[in-house]
């Protein structure tokens, strides 16, 4: 039986905020349980060459990804790591959440995921996209968690991503020093309890093997934002996590587009 992934992505988390605040327990045990690696992002640390490289396992000069606009993107020639899974084994059932347009939305730029029209009208294929630049990530990030555990318990697809950017948003708003950045990623880390439960319930069920595996694409200056090269903006980390099954024999040091190879490893 083969490894059925779940990547969730959080973005612009400082990861020694989220521990320092006894704020973030499934984020904390999962780190205390899994495996863990920091990861060093490249400038500019901006979300969309970050989760460019990240999902599709590419460098900034590879995708092409410059900024948050995507224009001259060459993702069309990247595909993303669910597609991957795909084209490796016809039969891989893949699902994606996100509530930034985007990495999921083909009306607009980008997609960083590729709609794969033909294996969505199939049912291999399921993405969620939400707009929480328009309605906000509080609300939208709690509608992707609803709608990714409900996919987890009934589907359980094969290869998985779901994001959520609410502590992103606080941070941009309220910097990263204090209450407004420690109450989203709060929010995020019950989110994350959520499907880790999920999941748990799955194996425990069904007998399968999961890994589940949690990243972001930056973290923030103190005042809050990022595109820099400074060490609070490039640093992330991976955390990835065996359930009904060993925690991945990774290297201690890793690579941002090391990621997605990793991870399709594990498949194999
Ligand atoms: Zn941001």
């Amino acid at each position: 039986m083969k490894t059925k992934i779940l990547l969730i992505g959080i973005d612009g988390l400082i990861l020694n905020t989220a521990l320092e605040s006894k704020r973030a327990p499934a984020l904390a045990s999962l780190k205390e349980s899994g495996y863990y690696a920091e990861l060093t992002m490249d400038a500019p640390t901006l979300s969309g060459p970050g989760w460019s490289t990240l999902l599709t396992g590419s460098t900034h000069a590879q995708h092409a990804v410059v900024d948050n606009r995507f224009s001259g993107h060459n993702l069309l020639y990247r595909p993303d790591f669910l597609s991957r899974a795909y084209y490796q084994d016809q039969s891989t059932t893949t699902f994606a959440a996100a509530g930034w347009p985007p990495l999921v939305d083909p009306a607009g730029v980008g997609p960083v995921i590729h709609e794969r029209r033909e294996q969505a009208r199939a049912n291999l294929h399921r993405v969620i996209a939400r707009d929480g630049e328009t309605y906000g990530y509080e609300r939208v990030d709690a509608e992707i968690a609803t709608v990714s555990v409900f996919a987890m318990e009934k589907f359980g697809p094969d290869v998985s991503f779901v994001y959520f950017c609410d502590a992103d948003e606080a941070g941009h708003s309220h910097g990263v020093i204090g209450a407004h950045y420690v109450e989203a990623i709060s929010r995020v880390d019950s989110h994350l309890a959520r499907l880790h439960s999920a999941i748990e319930q799955r194996v425990g069920r069904y007998k399968e093997e999961w890994l589940m595996i949690v990243t972001t694409d930056h973290g923030h200056v103190d005042e809050g934002g990022h595109g820099s090269d400074s060490p609070q903006e490039r640093a992330s980390f991976v955390i990835a996590k065996g359930i009904g099954r060993e925690n991945p024999k990774w290297s201690a040091k890793i690579a941002p587009e090391d990621l997605a190879s990793l991870i399709l490893d594990e498949r194999a």
